[in-house]
């Protein structure tokens, strides 16, 4: 999606899904707008005894089925225009496993590349002072996104209970462990993906051995998805990050590859290999699933032709545009959408939160456990929805995903 239009994106999926659900203009006006929108100014004393000011963002869509839900990132491009698209694709993924929030989004526009632990400490007190007032468990439960981690949580929930005087631990999920994290997050999206890669195997009668799976990017979601697919007997023939790729049709050993990258920090390109490839040429290998788990627009009209996967999982958020959308549904090509494929994460930080508010915690397993149920069940729903109205499985999952939001609304009465 071009930089300046994710919003207007995200509109157009929704107005298309309206026609095909036949959604009523009112409610297709109420959520095409935000309940809120946030801009704040943070300054922060640096190192050297300046002050910057930095600016950040919080939008929230629409509440109509729980407290808003959505992670926080920190990258120079962060805007307005951007929370507020990824924002309404919350709404909808929080609605596809049913787990009962709104979607919200936020970030603050930075490169936290150039800045000190400290200063990122800081910084990250100061948004959640600039924040609380909008924000705790019964309202607004942030996260981590891009660029920000368990540790910048940890100082966000510590600054939150000192604002509100006691221990407040569902306003803030992916938490470290120590202070009320749930088991099983890190991994949480990865896995939830693997989910969504098994029920497509018994539709599509995939065998493990024989599915040729690419996967672009090796962070925590790529690294996560095919370490646990490669588990399950699956076949990983090419792995890239921002460094480049490898191909090899014999299979790669992901554990070997994690080894190499995070213990040994060696680069991606160094690991033995049949040949490498490049993040584009990647994405258009002969294999059977695409898995793009980096960054947003890898997928455009410009390649949309060249893609020879049969099936394309989107672990990464908004990783294919609208007019790719239609060339590869042309094309045949099932792509089972963000929305539904990366809710994993999200899931899993929703048990944090009951966890947190019980007081109670599970062990990993039932975490697990508890995360297959979900996804399994919104797979189907999705598959079955994507069936009766003989769409692309992005509209059947919206669709059901759009109905359960306008259904609370209208329930509501708002
Ligand atoms: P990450 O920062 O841990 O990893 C990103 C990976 O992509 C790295 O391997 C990096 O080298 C690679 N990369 C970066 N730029 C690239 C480029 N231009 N070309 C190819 N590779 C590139 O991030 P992550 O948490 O794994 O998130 C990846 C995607 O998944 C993002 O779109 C994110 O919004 C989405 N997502 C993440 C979660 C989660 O729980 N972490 C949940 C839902 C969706």
């Amino acid at each position: 999606m071009e930089k300046n239009n994710a919003y207007q994106n995200a509109i157009e999926q929704l107005e298309k899904v309206a026609k095909i659900i036949k959604l009523k203009e009112s409610t297709v006006a109420r959520l095409s707008k935000h309940d809120r929108v946030l801009e704040v100014n943070i300054p922060v004393v640096m190192d050297d005894g300046t002050t910057k000011v930095f600016t950040g963002y919080r939008a929230q869509h629409c509440n109509a089925r729980g407290p808003y839900k959505g992670g926080l990132r920190y990258a120079p491009q962060v805007d307005l225009n951007e929370v507020k698209a990824l924002s309404v694709w919350m709404t909808w993924k929080c609605a596809v496993t049913g787990i009962p929030y709104g979607g919200a989004k936020g970030g603050i526009t930075v490169d936290p590349t150039k800045l000190s632990i400290g200063e990122i400490e800081r910084l990250s007190r100061g948004y959640i002072r600039a924040v609380a007032d909008l924000i705790g468990p019964d309202i607004d439960v942030p996260a981590p996104d891009m660029n920000t981690n368990s540790q910048i949580m940890a100082w966000m929930i510590d600054e939150y209970s000192k604002i509100k005087g006691s221990w407040q631990p569902a306003t803030i999920t992916a938490k470290p462990i120590e202070l009320g994290g749930s088991q099983g997050r890190t991994e949480a999206t990865g896995l939830g993906g693997v989910f969504i890669l098994n029920e497509l195997s018994k539709l599509q009668g995939l065998s493990p051995k024989d599915t040729e799976i690419a996967v672009q990017g090796f962070g925590n979601v790529g690294s996560h998805f095919a370490r646990l697919a490669y588990e399950k007997g699956f076949k990983i023939v090419a792995i890239s990050d921002i460094n480049g790729g490898i191909y090899d049709r014999k299979g790669i050993d992901v554990n070997k590859l994690i080894k190499h990258i995070y213990e040994d920090k060696k680069i991606i390109t160094e690991f033995a290999k049949e040949k490498e490839v490049d993040n584009k040429s990647l994405l258009e290998l002969p294999v059977s699933v695409l898995v793009p788990a980096a960054i947003e627009n890898v997928i455009t009209k410009d390649n949309a032709d060249s893609i020879n996967a049969k099936y394309i999982i989107e672990m990464a958020n908004g990783p294919v545009t609208p007019e790719a959308d239609y060339i590869l549904a042309d094309k045949g090509i099932l792509s089972v959408p963000d929305v539904l494929a990366n809710s994993g994460g999200v899931t899993v930080s929703y048990f944090e939160w009951v966890q947190n508010r019980q007081g109670y915690y599970w062990s990993k397993e039932e975490v697990e456990k508890q995360l297959q149920g979900l996804m399994v069940k919104a797979f189907n729903e999705a598959h079955q929805s994507t069936k009766s109205l003989g769409t692309d499985m992005r509209m059947g999952t919206y669709a059901l995903s759009v109905k359960k939001v306008a259904d609370a609304l209208e329930l509501r009465g708002i």
